[in-house]
């Protein structure tokens, strides 16, 4: 589909902003360093967006640099993946996750605490799944106590993307055993410097270390930081994770489209034009990249006329997951022997210019934002209209 002239406008502009901006030579400088280092270059370029107008398109209009369609974005994220930017890591929990759950549901005073800091590089991670709840997350067990002005908190969660950085939390936590198990779910903001926080940051295959356990132990968190009424967290957790389902991965897939360049240009450099396999399996690639992107166009449409696109996340989340590996394997295959066998690797995205550190990765997006099968529930039951589970399921 060609630009609109108000579009092509916009591209005009952000990539002429991009030309000046983006950070040029990020993966050898993210090769290099120290976990540390990774987060100060993820952080700097994050300011970067912030002061250019770029950070926050999907913010509303009064913050700066938001107020932009979802067709601007949709090009901004284009952009990006031409100009060959890194993927914010550090802060996507803060800047999609956290300011949808305070803007969709946050009172006044929350929305004026928090808001701000996030534009200031904030970073915000995600206190969700605990080791016996995750597809299941309504089973969460991680405790509440009212005492006073103040929940004190007790158990533990798991997943925690970037909880080693993080300044604050998003906390689903039960505040009671009565009835429903969603109905006893309280959501709180934690800030992670209270006493009694203690962030393992766990082991990936690849060496890096992108989530962490977090242990609670009497964590005081005060009252005026609950979302919502107490027992009703469950509600505000369908904010958070709807926008997990929606613009993070319309990110990702436009993202990738740009990225299958990468792959056409190695195919050129190593000679292998005319080899009939490695061309086949592009073009599968290619193909299905593409059709991951036609669902995500249909998305943003239907979400522009403020029409419900059941399933249509879902299977853009699990296509994504797909044409990541398949992605991500084809680098490694095109680089041969010495890409498969270098040591040690480090953290893995969607283009890290580490095949292998990608291709290991990649199968976390299987998982993360809720499993592939259990996205195929969803597109077999909400809208290809085929029987439920059945109740009591156990796997
Ligand atoms: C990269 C990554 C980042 C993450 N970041 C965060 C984060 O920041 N914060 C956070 O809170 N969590 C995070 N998570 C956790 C994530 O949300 C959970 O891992 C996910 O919901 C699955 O839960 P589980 O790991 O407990 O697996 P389980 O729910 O135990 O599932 C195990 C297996 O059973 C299958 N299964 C379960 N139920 C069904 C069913 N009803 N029908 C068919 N199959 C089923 C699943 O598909 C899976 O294959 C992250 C996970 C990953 C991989």
């Amino acid at each position: 589909m060609s630009d609109t002239p108000k579009l092509a406008a916009f591209r005009t502009e952000v990539r002429g902003w991009l030309e000046v901006n983006a950070p040029h030579g990020w993966r050898e400088r993210y090769k290099a360093g120290s976990h540390e280092q990774f987060a100060r270059e993820q952080k700097k370029w994050f300011l970067k967006l912030v002061e250019g107008g770029y950070a926050v398109p999907h913010w509303p209009k009064e913050w700066p640099g938001g107020g932009r369609s979802l067709a601007e974005q949709k090009v901004f994220y284009e952009e990006l993946a031409r100009a060959d930017c890194p993927r914010l890591l550090l802060t996507f929990v803060a800047t999609y996750h956290a300011a949808a759950t305070l803007m969709e549901c946050g009172n006044d005073a929350q929305k004026a605490r928090y808001l701000p800091g996030i534009l200031k590089g904030d970073v915000w991670c995600q206190g969700f799944s605990e080791p016996g709840a995750g597809s299941d997350l309504a089973a969460l067990k991680c405790k509440g106590d009212l005492r006073g002005d103040r929940y004190v908190i007790n158990g533990q969660k798991v997943w925690s993307t970037m909880a080693q950085y993080a300044d604050k939390c998003l906390l689903l936590v039960r505040t009671s055993s009565e009835g429903a198990k969603q109905a006893g779910i309280t959501f709180l903001l934690m800030d992670m410097k209270s006493n009694g926080i203690e962030v393992r940051p766990i082991n990936q295959i690849q060496g890096d270390q992108e989530y962490c356990e977090v242990f609670l132990d009497d964590v005081e968190i005060p009252v005026e930081d609950r979302v919502g009424e107490e027992g009703k967290g469950w509600a505000v957790a369908q904010a958070t994770l709807s926008s997990e389902r929606g613009l993070t991965l319309m990110e990702l897939t436009y993202r990738m489209r740009g990225a299958l360049r990468r792959i056409a240009d190695l195919i050129r450099e190593t000679g292998r034009e005319d080899d009939r396999g490695i061309l086949r399996d592009f073009g599968q690639l290619v193909a299905r990249c593409d059709s991951a992107c036609a669902i995500a166009d249909r998305f943003i449409d239907n979400r522009m006329k403020g029409v419900e696109s059941i399933g249509d996340a879902q299977i853009v989340k699990n296509t994504y997951s797909r044409v990541l590996r398949e992605y991500s394997l084809l680098g490694t295959r095109l680089g041969g022997m010495h890409e498969q066998y270098r040591w040690p690797i480090t953290f893995g995205d969607l283009n890290t210019g580490n095949w292998m550190a990608d291709f290991m990765n990649s199968y976390a997006w299987t998982i993360a934002g809720g499993s592939e099968e259990v996205q195929r529930n969803i597109i077999a039951e909400r809208m290809l209209e085929m029987p439920r589970e059945p109740k009591g399921w156990v796997l």
